[in-house]
């Protein structure tokens, strides 16, 4: 599969000094359209020129301009006649040609301004979402995906959009195309029996294969109308974490505090336990906040930059995409599934089926997203915990030394303890597994809060293009410095979303 067009080499052949003048308008008008030269465009266009002319492979001049995403350069040809549809030898339109290209604004123009069909089929059978995802273009992906381009349409091999992207192992687009569709994608089989999955096996794509056979499996237990699998995805971990600390509480009580066979408790050990199992049902409390509270789901109609399609509304026919200054031209905006245009950090969560602001992860022992809204819960809650189960453990040592001269002096002290005290050996395991899952939770938390910088953010940096300075390296917009990340976030209780100006936003627009 390759793409028709070579920068004109075609072209450049038959620039021969025998050259007609009718073939030399079309040869100057297809340059232009090419490199955007409107003024030349016109000029041709008014001394006798034919919009429509076409190249050896049968291309017009707004097949060209698609190579580069010369939309002014369209405008003019448009305007003047250019037939929109016009297809060359392949079956290739000017969407199929911008699709191949990446050129997704481009697409975006002539699919908003000159109605365009973005769901047109080539001679093979193929439609821009074919293209797109076989190259691997993930925005013009989502812009399809964005405005309902069809899934489930198979080429002359039997292959989908889906078999294409897993055929060339590009993961995002499998991802995106995962996410916007349903199952029966991926159990399409091509004319060679093969599904998206044993494609992307069979061309060594094994990342790709183990996503798509695991989405396979996972989509079997959800889209089976098993509604009782379905609740149970929702409901996560959290009752499993709520029954461990439920349990380590009941423990620490019985088998620690109250055993018989450990000494009397003194003052300062009653003060500390006291204070301890305050906090674990602070922890409680606190565990209920993050996993009951909204992590900032992005509503349709909700503030912000986010808008969506409602009914017959188009969010993209709102914006002009040339000259907005509230959107510009950041594909990753769009969500293919919520048909929102949503905040910059934000993500959408196929778990919870809803686009969070300033994502952070979708978190299963919470079974909860952690987002703007929630985020400060969650930390305090992993604080909260850090500091009990860390109390817990040292009360139980201390609870275990001071038990050790009544011991018998065979055997070892361990020995000992887990025969004496099983309860409060096992509390001190459980609790010790916890606090170190715990410790390393707050840390991350508290050095991506201090640098005002999302867990999604920092896994999938190189994806985002707002991540990236001048010289394409990593830089975050959003840090305000320690001080002010760390107060704007105990303060208000999500961090500051002003980007510090830098010209590398710009640049992003395609
Ligand atoms: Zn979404």
């Amino acid at each position: 599969m390759a793409t028709s067009k070579s920068s004109g080499g075609s072209l450049r052949r038959k620039g021969t000094p025998s050259l007609s003048p009718m073939l030399m308008a079309t040869t100057l008008l297809q340059w232009a359209a090419l490199n955007n030269y409107t003024d030349i465009a016109y000029y041709v266009i008014e001394h006798g020129g034919n919009v429509n002319a076409v190249d050896g492979s049968q291309q017009t001049a707004l097949h060209w301009a698609a190579v580069r995403g010369a939309t002014a350069a369209a405008d003019v040809l448009l305007q003047n006649g250019a037939r929109l549809e016009a297809a060359d030898l392949n079956g290739y339109r000017a969407v199929h040609i911008a699709a191949q290209y990446g050129q997704t604004g481009f697409l975006y123009h002539i699919m908003a301004k000159h109605g365009a069909d973005f769901d047109a089929s080539d001679t093979d059978g193929r439609s821009p979402l074919h293209w797109s995802a076989y190259k691997g273009f993930v925005d013009t992906v989502r812009l399809l995906l964005f405005k309902d381009a069809y899934q489930g349409r198979q080429d002359k091999d039997g292959c989908t959009p889906l078999h294409w992207a897993a055929l060339r192992g590009n993961a995002e687009a499998c991802t995106m195309l995962l996410h916007a569709g349903t199952k029966k994608e991926l159990l399409v089989k091509n004319r060679s029996g093969f599904t998206p999955a044993q494609l992307a096996s069979d061309n060594g794509h094994q990342r790709v294969a183990y996503m798509l056979s695991n989405a396979t499996r996972v989509r079997g237990n959800i889209f089976e109308e098993n509604i009782c699998s379905r609740k149970m995805g929702k409901i996560g971990y959290a009752p499993i974490l709520l029954f461990i600390i439920m349990i380590l509480i009941v423990l620490f009580i019985n088998s620690v505090l109250a055993a018989p066979n450990f000494p009397k408790v003194t003052a300062m050990v009653g003060l500390w336990s006291l204070s301890g199992v305050s906090l674990a049902f602070g922890s409680l409390y606190m565990l209920y906040r993050c996993s009951s509270k909204d992590p900032g789901y992005i509503k349709p109609n909700s503030g912000g930059s986010a808008t969506r399609a409602g009914g017959s509304e188009d969010p993209l026919s709102n914006i002009d995409i040339d000259n907005s200054t509230i959107w510009t031209g950041n594909w990753s905006q769009l969500c293919p599934t919520c048909k929102i245009i949503r905040p910059v950090r934000s993500k959408h969560c196929p778990t919870c089926k809803h686009c969070v602001e300033q994502f952070d992860h979708h978190c299963p022992w919470i079974s909860n997203c952690v987002g703007k809204k929630n985020k400060w819960d969650f930390f305090i809650f992993v604080c909260l915990g850090t500091l009990t189960a860390f109390i817990g453990a040292s009360i139980t040592i201390h609870r275990m030394w001071t038990a050790s001269p009544l011991l018998s002096s065979s055997g070892s002290w361990i020995h000992q303890m887990i025969s004496e005290h099983p309860g409060a050996v096992a509390f001190l395991v459980m609790d010790s597994i916890l606090l170190n899952g715990l410790i390393v939770l707050t840390v991350a938390q508290a050095s991506q809060i201090a640098r005002n910088i999302t867990t999604n953010e920092l896994a999938n940096a190189v994806r985002y293009s707002y991540l990236r300075g001048p010289e394409g390296r990593f830089r975050n917009p959003y840090n305000h410095g320690c001080q002010k990340n760390c107060t704007d976030f105990l303060i208000r209780g999500y961090s500051n979303d002003d980007e510090i100006a830098w010209p590398s936003l710009q640049q992003a627009t395609p």
